[in-house]
């Protein structure tokens, strides 16, 4: 995490130093298209303009003139013929300048030194303190030539704006080191609390402390991560339940029936006896068969194989032949069935439907009240065909509600303890309509009941 922070902070630097380079080169280079020419013309102007000023006024002492101009901001060199030369204003760095170009000068033409200033990347010739740098132009007083070499004194003239600058860029790239420190610390710190967080979860410790409050995607990604950790959570805990169960399950069927396979062994038994032991060893082994039967059928939807062997048939006819069988227990339990079912063709695993209808309606008998009722109908409009299972059982809480298709997921374990069940039937029904690109929907009321909707698609 540490190593992030630092890749954090040396990024944004790098950042602010390149930008820093960038600007000076995209200005350097603004400056010597556009700015250089025009610092020229307006020099060369003002050159010409002393020059013309001196050759109009032959009284004046021209190089006290000159002097005067040097202090309000120029620096100024002339020289004549006879190679007499006198400078005025600040001394220039460097004071090379080919005889040639001031013979040129003499003898009336311009030297636009600013303008033929070499070009450099990192080198503003703005700035460059020499006396290439300069306009020459020729001029005369009272008869005699000279040239007269000039350029703005640039630390005369911008001395104050030079320090303020300076100022200004140096606590520029304080201030954003310093915020850029800062900012990078509060930007790390969600995700080494989410590092935290996932080192946390991965020992089994589920009660993980996310600062979730922020509005941006860390903020997201810690919501996301808060919500994952409580499904893990909810997943171990069903996992565990779901061995206790299971364990349970298979365990009470075993003993039962060494218990009553030891009974048998007896020789002093009577014939009722002994069929009433051997029913209930049946009765255990179909239980436990039955559990293993919807474990590997799970098994099988989950590895999502081609399993479905689809085709056309009657639901409703399904539907009543199911009915059919189970009318004894319905009957045992005192429970009214009535049903509406219209013969309707369907696509899809008769099988499979076999034991999402059949999951349905044994959970309708298995939690429904004494004296309840059961309500089943097919309805079917142009794109659905719907089945409802309505029935005025015990009915299930909001909470409850959304967890049932969950795996192993039993309901307010104590009014479920003396129902028989493994939790594992509505989350094979979820999936097989899922299989069939259907829709399978709760609505329930406790101590009222509840409805199954479950929605195929017509094509
Ligand atoms: P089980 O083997 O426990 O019946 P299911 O997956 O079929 O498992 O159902 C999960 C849980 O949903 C049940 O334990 C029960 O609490 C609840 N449940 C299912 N159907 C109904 C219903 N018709 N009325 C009330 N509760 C129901």
């Amino acid at each position: 995490m540490k190593s992030l922070y630092v890749k954090f902070v040396v990024f944004s630097i790098g950042i602010m130093v390149s930008s820093g380079i960038l600007a000076f080169l995209i200005s350097n280079t603004y400056y010597q298209q556009k700015l250089k020419p025009e610092n020229d013309q307006k020099n060369t102007k003002i050159a010409l303009d002393i020059a013309a000023f001196v050759e109009d006024h032959h009284n004046i002492n021209f190089k006290e003139y000159l002097e005067n101009l040097s202090t309000i901001g120029y620096q100024i060199y002339l020289v004549d013929r006879s190679g007499n030369e006198s400078y005025f204003g600040a001394p220039f760095r460097d004071k090379t300048l080919s005889a040639s170009t001031k013979e040129q000068v003499l003898n009336g033409e311009i030297y636009h030194g600013i303008l033929h200033f070499p070009q450099e990347t990192f080198v503003t010739g703005f700035f460059a303190n020499e006396l290439k740098n300069t306009i020459g132009v020729p001029l005369t007083h009272n008869g005699s030539n000279y040239a007269l070499f000039i350029r703005p004194d640039i630390k005369l003239l911008f001395n104050e704006m030079q320090i303020l600058f300076a100022w200004l860029l140096a606590l520029m790239t304080f201030i954003s080191i310093v915020l850029v420190l800062i900012s990078t610390k509060y930007l790390v710190k969600p995700i080494s609390k989410l590092t935290l967080a996932t080192k946390s979860l991965a020992t089994g410790n589920f009660h993980v402390d996310l600062d979730s409050n922020r509005r941006d995607e860390l903020g997201e990604l810690s919501q996301s991560f808060f919500q994952m950790a409580r499904k893990l959570e909810q997943s171990d805990e069903m996992r565990k339940e779901f061995i206790s169960n299971i364990s349970h399950d298979i365990q009470s069927p075993l003993s039962n029936i060494k218990g009553y396979t030891n009974l048998l062994e007896k020789e002093s038994l009577s014939s009722i006896e002994k069929s009433h032991y051997i029913s209930v060893i049946n009765d255990e082994i179909s239980r436990l068969s039955s559990l293993t039967k919807q474990l590997l059928l799970l098994a099988s939807l989950d590895r999502n194989e081609d399993i479905l062997k689809k085709k056309t048939f009657n639901v409703a006819q399904q539907l009543k032949e199911l009915i059919r069988n189970h009318q004894w227990l319905i009957n045992e339990k005192g429970i009214m069935l009535s049903y509406s079912l219209p013969d309707t063709e369907i696509i899809g695993d008769p099988s499979l439907l076999n034991t999402v209808w059949d999951n349905l309606l044994t959970n309708a008998i298995k939690y429904n009240k004494p004296d309840g009722s059961i309500e089943i109908s097919i309805n079917k409009n142009e794109e659905w065909i719907t089945v409802t299972f309505k029935d005025t059982g015990i009915g299930l809480s909001h909470q409850e509600q959304e967890r049932i298709f969950d795996r192993f997921y039993r309901a307010d374990i104590a009014r479920t303890r003396y129902v028989e069940g493994t939790g594992l039937g509505l989350s094979i029904v979820a999936t097989i309509v899922t299989l069939h690109d259907g829709q399978i929907n709760v609505t329930s009321k406790e101590n009222e009941g509840t409805t199954f909707v479950v929605k195929f698609p017509r094509r």
